[in-house]
């Protein structure tokens, strides 16, 4: 087994450390590879997605990733900025579904934005379809409207668009993943406005014929949007297209209170993939020793269960984590009154401990 490891910019590196340092305190069999990714191998090789370090992530059965940005860059041509790595990994290793679980610890209840009792014991699992959609339709761009409310005047526009194996793959990992869990799936759509949503619906429909031991629902986004707020538990697993996941995965990820908790992993049909907090590279607490890296070290526990095949290491870093806010630490992001403040490293060092 293979792991190819990319910090990447800001608080990626000293994130990433914590996480290889609870692989390898595993004493699992397997190679791990670094390298430059994003605004630092921009820095070093002039791209942000060296030819050579593309060449690792597509060798290696998971790549484990820290987060790419900074302000820095942002005057840079779009194919230069450190985000285009990400994009370009999606890219290359066929990364179609991302995984984004919403988890509520219980000692964090009180971090959430919504009450308590609403949160507590919050476990969903939102599956968002990553390489389709309106954000890579084509054709998109700008012209002049020929009709519309005003003809004549400026426009801009994306085609919004799913074909049928894009639709059929991405249900069925739905399904099996509520297998693993308590078998309950929503489909979110937006059947009573968008064809493409009407269809999206129709086909996981018919991919369910395969999963009768699964309970599946349909949801309008924008009712899902409201009951993720209302009545979070009462979702297992969410599947949704593109656009609507990038927003019910973030609006989920608050329900939790802190990003610097939250793991993702992105996949492709083999089961080669990205693990990654699902946070940025917080350029405003980078080389402070403050970042969380336990969203770090969770993507870890979710690479070990779906690529690698280790589910028994994966549960181990699981109950690590749990077991170390149970005692209390907490670093900035997730502190309260009554627990103990601690930096990124002795987080770090009380996961090791922990998982001993
Ligand atoms: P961000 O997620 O980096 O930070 C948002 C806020 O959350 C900041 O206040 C930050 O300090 C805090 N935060 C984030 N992770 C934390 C952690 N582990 N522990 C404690 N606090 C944490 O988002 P942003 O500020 O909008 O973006 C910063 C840079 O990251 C930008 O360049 C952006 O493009 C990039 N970005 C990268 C990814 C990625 O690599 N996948 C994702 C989102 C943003």
């Amino acid at each position: 087994m293979k792991i190819a490891v990319l910090p990447g910019d800001g608080i990626g590196t000293e994130i990433v450390a914590e996480a290889v340092r609870v692989l390898d305190a595993l004493d699992l069999n397997f190679e791990m590879e670094t390298a430059l990714v994003g605004g630092a191998a921009y820095e070093a090789h002039g791209h942000p997605l060296p030819e050579a370090t593309l060449k690792l992530a597509k060798e290696a059965d998971a790549v484990l990733f820290g987060a790419v940005g900074d302000w820095k860059y942002d005057k840079l041509d779009r194919p230069l900025r450190p985000e285009q790595a990400i994009l370009g990994l999606r890219k290359n290793l066929g990364l179609f579904a991302n995984f984004r679980p919403a988890i509520c610890y219980e000692q964090l209840t009180h971090a959430s934005s919504l009450k308590p009792e609403l949160v507590a014991g919050l476990d969903i699992l939102i599956i968002r379809e990553l390489t389709g959609d309106i954000y890579f339709g084509q054709p998109r761009g700008k012209r002049v409207a020929t009709d519309g409310h005003f003809p004549g005047a400026d426009e801009a526009f994306d085609t919004m668009r799913y074909s049928r194996p894009e639709i059929e793959r991405i249900a069925r990992v739905a399904f099996e993943a509520a297998r693993k869990r308590n078998r309950r799936v929503t489909s979110v759509d937006k059947a009573n406005v968008l064809e493409t949503f009407q269809f999206w619906k129709d086909v996981v429909t018919e991919v369910h014929k395969d999963y009768p031991d699964i309970e599946l629902e349909h949801m309008y986004v924008d009712n899902a949007a409201m009951q993720l707020v209302k009545k979070p538990k009462a979702f297992d697993v969410i599947v949704t297209g593109n656009m609507f996941g990038d927003i019910l995965s973030d609006e989920a990820s608050m329900l939790t209170g802190s990003i610097g908790m939250l793991p993702s992993a992105s996949l492709n049909d083999s089961n080669q993939g990205l693990y990654e907090p699902s946070h940025g590279s917080a350029p405003d607490i980078a080389g402070k020793g403050v970042a969380n890296p336990l969203a770090t070290i969770l993507s870890a526990a979710m690479m070990l269960r779906f690529s690698l095949n280790q589910e028994e290491a994966a549960q181990r870093i699981e109950t690590a984590v749990k077991a170390v806010l149970a005692q209390g630490l907490r670093t900035p992001d997730i502190w309260s009154e009554g627990t103990t403040k601690v930096g990124t490293r002795e987080m770090g060092d009380a996961v090791l401990k922990a998982l001993a």
